[in-house]
C-alpha cells in the first residue's frame, strides 16, 4: 500500500468498484477501502435489477444470476392479482458474486482494494478532503488523496466528515426487512409486489424468486408507519398467511433511502455516490443500478480532474448526475408521494379498473394512467414519465 493516492474510494458495493474502474481505467492511482471481511456481504438486498440496466456496464453472466424475470404481479388488498409481461426483463442477482466480480473488474483495471479496511476519519487540509484515516489489521493509518469518493452506503459518515449535510428526513427513510425463504412455489420467472396498507403501508412487500424453491420475501415501510408497528411484525404476518411452510434460510434489516438525490454530493476533495448520495430510484427502492451509474459518473469525473490537473471540475459531477438520472428521481419521488397514500380502497379500485383490459394488453404504462384516475393530482408526473 502506498502512502499517497490519486483517487481513494470509501466502500467496495456496485457505486465504489464502479467509480473505482471508471477512474482507474484512466491511469490514475486508485486505492479503494472496504470494512467487512469480504466484498459482497453481508447482503442486505433484494437483488433485483433490469437487463438494460446491467448491459450498460457488464454483460450478464449465468454465474451472478439467480433467475431471469419476465414477469411482474402486482396484488391488491383484497388479493386481485395484475400481471404484466415485462419486456425488457429483468433477474435476480446472487449479489454476493456479483459484488465480488465488480470488485474484480475494479481491480483488473489496477484498483488496489483492502478489506477489513475501516474508514474512521478523513484528513482535511485548508478546508479540503485530503486522504482517510483507517483501521487495518489492528493498526491505525493514514493514507493521502486528492479525492476521496465516498460509497460507504447509506450509512455513510465520510460525507459528514466532509461537511456535507447527509441527514435524511426521518419519514422518508424506509426501514426495510427482508428474508430469504426455502419452500416458496411461485412461478420462478415472477416478480411479486403486494400494494396496500394491510402489507406494507407508505411501501410495499415483494417476493422474489431466486430458484430451486428459493425466495427474497421482504417490505419497506416508513419510519412514520414504523414507529406504531415494526415491520417485522408485517413480515411475520405476511409470512404465517402466505407461505406458513417456508423455512428461514437469513434474515437482513437495512434502511432505504427512498428520497431524491442529497442537495450537495460534491465538496472540495470529495464526491458521493450510491446511496451515500442517495441516489436510489425514491419510488422502486432499486438503489444498485442507479448506484453504477452514480460511481460511474463519479470516477469518469474524477479521474479526468487529476489527469488535467484541474481539480474543481469534479462539481461538474453533481450536474452530470441531475442529467442522467437525479431529475427522475425527483419526479418519482413526486409520484411515490401520491401512491403511497392511496386507501386500500383505492389500491382495489386500480386492480379492478385494469382487471378489465385484456392480460395481454397490460402494460406498466396503463398501471400508472389507471392510478391516475383514481388520483388525477398525479397526473401530470406521471405523464412526465413517459416523455
Ligand atoms: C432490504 C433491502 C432490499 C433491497 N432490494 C433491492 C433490490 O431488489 N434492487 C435494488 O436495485 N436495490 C435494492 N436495495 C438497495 C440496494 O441494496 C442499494 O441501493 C445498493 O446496495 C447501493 O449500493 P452502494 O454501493 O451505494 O452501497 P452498499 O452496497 O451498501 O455498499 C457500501 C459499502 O461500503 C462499506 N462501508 C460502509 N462504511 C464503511 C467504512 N466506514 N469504511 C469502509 N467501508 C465502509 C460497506 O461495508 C459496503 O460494502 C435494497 C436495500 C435493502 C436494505
Amino acid at each position: 500500500m502506498k502512502t499517497e493516492y490519486d483517487i481513494i474510494v470509501v466502500g467496495a458495493g456496485p457505486a465504489g468498484s464502479l467509480a473505482a474502474k471508471f477512474a482507474a481505467e484512466q491511469g490514475v492511482s486508485v486505492l479503494m477501502l472496504e470494512k467487512d471481511r469480504d466484498v459482497g456481504y453481508p447482503v442486505r438486498c433484494g437483488e433485483a435489477v433490469s437487463m438494460a440496466g446491467l448491459k450498460e456496464f457488464i454483460e450478464p453472466d449465468p454465474k451472478w444470476i439467480a433467475t431471469e424475470i419476465t414477469k411482474f404481479s402486482f396484488i391488491s388488498p383484497d388479493k386481485t392479482k395484475i400481471e404484466v409481461e415485462f419486456e425488457g426483463k429483468g433477474c435476480i442477482l446472487e449479489r454476493k458474486i456479483f459484488d465480488y466480480e465488480l470488485a474484480n473488474i475494479a481491480a483488473k483495471v489496477g484498483t488496489d482494494i483492502l478489506t477489513r479496511a475501516y474508514v474512521n476519519g478523513i484528513i482535511s487540509e485548508n478546508g479540503k478532503t485530503a486522504g482517510v484515516k483507517f483501521e487495518y489489521r489492528g493498526e491505525q493509518k493514514e493514507v493521502k488523496s486528492k479525492i476521496v469518493i465516498a460509497a460507504d452506503g447509506v450509512e455513510s459518515r465520510v460525507g459528514r466528515w466532509a461537511g456535507l449535510k447527509t441527514h435524511s428526513d426521518f419519514r422518508a427513510m424506509e426501514s426495510g426487512i427482508q428474508i430469504t425463504a426455502s419452500n416458496i412455489n411461485v412461478d420462478q420467472n415472477t416478480c411479486y409486489f403486494y400494494w396496500g396498507n394491510i402489507y406494507a403501508p407508505q411501501g410495499y412487500l415483494w417476493v422474489f424468486p431466486k430458484g430451486n424453491g428459493l425466495a427474497n420475501i421482504g417490505l419497506a415501510i416508513t419510519g412514520d408507519i414504523g414507529k406504531k408497528r415494526s415491520a417485522l411484525s408485517y413480515l411475520n404476518e405476511f409470512m404465517e398467511t402466505h407461505y406458513p411452510n417456508a423455512s428461514l434460510l437469513s434474515q437482513v434489516a437495512g434502511g432505504i433511502p427512498f428520497t431524491p438525490t442529497l442537495e450537495k454530493i460534491v465538496a472540495p476533495g470529495i464526491m458521493l455516490v450510491g446511496d451515500a448520495a442517495r441516489q436510489i430510484n425514491p419510488l422502486s427502492g432499486g438503489g444498485i443500478i442507479s448506484g453504477m451509474i452514480g460511481g460511474s459518473i463519479a470516477g469518469k469525473v474524477a479521474g479526468e480532474a487529476i489527469i488535467n490537473d484541474a481539480l474543481d471540475s469534479i462539481f461538474t459531477y453533481e450536474k452530470k448526475w441531475h442529467d442522467r438520472l437525479g431529475k427522475r428521481h425527483e419526479m418519482f419521488n413526486r409520484i411515490k408521494n401520491g401512491i403511497y397514500n392511496l386507501t386500500d380502497e383505492k389500491y382495489n379500485n386500480i386492480a379492478h379498473d385494469l382487471k378489465k383490459i385484456p392480460k395481454n394488453k397490460i402494460t406498466l404504462g396503463q398501471i400508472a394512467k389507471t392510478a391516475v384516475v383514481n388520483k388525477p393530482s398525479l397526473l401530470l408526473d406521471v405523464a412526465k414519465t413517459f416523455f
